[in-house]
This record gives structure tokens, C-alpha cells and sequence, in this order.
């Protein structure tokens, strides 16, 4: 049996100051998250709209819910009463309408632009260019309803643990040039999300604040 509890301790015991442990928990049940919330986590990583939106009212309201999946724009309205931080904005588009969805709730909402930097083409993110040009040309201006608060990455799924660390490095280097760029004076921009159950450790040491860890926590997941 997975030992939800001391697999978060044995995570956070590694995890230097300033890091935080965002526990992946999608396709698994209410109680296992309830296992972990009693443990002591507080932040919830899923990856779909609709069971974020399930599971959020079935448990205590403290909860932290971060999104990190693909969102499609005709979700976002759903989402918005339950979600404290949307990690994968990767596209203009999508970050219009999280910003129009706030408002009209009148909400805030802290989101981390996703970067593309793996080799697989099925991830999503912006091209780091691509992210220069949009941030040059102002795109993530006018949006009062929305703090950007930083990057989110993947790396590329691979045993070249040097390569993981080129990419993870590169998030970091870009994180710096647009914080120096864009976001100098703000110190909201902080935050880099980075690192999966396998390569979590390369992460925090090229700079990751938050990690999403999943089956090192749940176990393997039962689609
Ligand atoms: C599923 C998922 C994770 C966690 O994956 P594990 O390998 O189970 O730790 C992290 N980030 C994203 C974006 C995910 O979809």
C-alpha cells in the first residue's frame, strides 16, 4: 500500500526553504487526497477542469487547487471559483479570457506562463521567442485580474539526465531575462514550476519554487 503521508514527509524533508510541494493528484480518489491534506499538504495539482471542480467542494477549503493541464478557453468560467493558480497559460488567447472570467467574478488570479522547452512535440507552451515577442509587443498588459507570477516547464521525458538539466537550466536562464525584461520592480514575478516525480531533484537545483509531484506521493495513477 502507498504510504501517502511519509511520502510526502520524505519529499519535503529534501526540499530546500522556499520550495513548494505541489501534490499531482489526478485520476486518483477524494480519500487519498484526504490522506495527504491530513498530512499536512495543501497545495493540489490537477490536470482537468472538471475534476478539479469535482473534487475541490468535497474537501476542505483551504485547499490550494493549481491547474497544470491544457485548459481550453470554454472551461476557463468553470474553473474560476476554484482554482488559486492556473500554470499553464499557453496562449494569448487563453490568458484573455482567464483575465475576462476574473473579473467578472471579480477575483484575482495568479497564473504562470508555460514555456515549451522539451523535444516532444506533443507538449504545449509557448517557444521562448515566441513568449519574448508577446511580452515586446505587450500582450501581457491590461490584464488587472491576473498576476503573473512566473514560468511552468516540463522537461522532455528521457534517461539523459543531462539533457533534463539543459532544459530545466534553460527555464531558469529564461526566467531571468524576462524578469529583468518585463517584470523588473514586480516582485510577484518569482516563481519557477518545474520538476515531475523522476526528475524533481535536477529541477530544485536549476532554480524550481514549486514542484508537481505525483505518483512519488500517489502511486501509480488508474486510468
Ligand atoms: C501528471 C503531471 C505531473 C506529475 O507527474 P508524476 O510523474 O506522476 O509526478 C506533473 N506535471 C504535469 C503537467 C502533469 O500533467
Amino acid at each position: 500500500m502507498t504510504n501517502i503521508a511519509d511520502n510526502i514527509r520524505r519529499i519535503e524533508q529534501q526540499l530546500p526553504q522556499g520550495v513548494r510541494l505541489v501534490a499531482v493528484s489526478k485520476y486518483h480518489p477524494v480519500e487519498m487526497l484526504r490522506q495527504a491534506y491530513e498530512a499536512g499538504q495543501r497545495v493540489f495539482g490537477e490536470n482537468h477542469v472538471q475534476e478539479l471542480v469535482a473534487k475541490a467542494p468535497q474537501l476542505p477549503s483551504d485547499i490550494q487547487w493549481h491547474m497544470i493541464g491544457h485548459l481550453q478557453t470554454n472551461k476557463v468560467r468553470a474553473l474560476m471559483p476554484h482554482v488559486s493558480m492556473i500554470q499553464s497559460i499557453d496562449s494569448i488567447k487563453l490568458l484573455r479570457t482567464v483575465e475576462k472570467e476574473a473579473a467578472r467574478i471579480g477575483r484575482t488570479v495568479d497564473v504562470l506562463l508555460q514555456l515549451h522547452v522539451a523535444q516532444e512535440t506533443t507538449k504545449t507552451g509557448f517557444a521562448v521567442p515566441e513568449l519574448q515577442e508577446a511580452l515586446s509587443m505587450g500582450e501581457f498588459d491590461n490584464i488587472p485580474h491576473v498576476r503573473v507570477r512566473g514560468l511552468m516547464a516540463m522537461a522532455t521525458n528521457t534517461d539523459d539526465q543531462a539533457q533534463i538539466e539543459r532544459e530545466f537550466q534553460h527555464v531558469k536562464d529564461t526566467f531571468g531575462i524576462i524578469r529583468q525584461k518585463y517584470y523588473i520592480g514586480r516582485d510577484e514575478f518569482d516563481q519557477i514550476s518545474m520538476g515531475m516525480s523522476d526528475d524533481w531533484p535536477l529541477a530544485v537545483k536549476h532554480g524550481a519554487t514549486l514542484v508537481r509531484v505525483g505518483s512519488a506521493i500517489f502511486g501509480p495513477r488508474q486510468y
